[in-house]
């Protein structure tokens, strides 16, 4: 027997992340994560890829901010 509907807690607070690099799940965002809102979507990146990525982050705002 499978439960089809799961029940989608629209106003929680605290909501399952994904790494949108690696895939990594947390159940709700750890302090070392970070947030990218890139082209309207939010991203979140864990403690590693936030690592790499934060500078292609920080060049691409600088490139795509003017
Ligand atoms: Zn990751």
């Amino acid at each position: 027997m499978v439960n089809e509907r799961t029940p989608e807690p629209s106003g929680s607070r605290t909501r399952s992340v994904v790494c949108s690099r690696c895939g990594a799940t947390a159940d709700s965002l750890p302090l070392t994560w970070t947030c990218s809102v890139e082209n309207g979507t939010r991203l979140y990146f864990c403690e590693n890829c936030a690592r790499d990525h934060i500078r292609s982050i920080e060049s691409r705002l600088d490139s795509a901010w003017w």
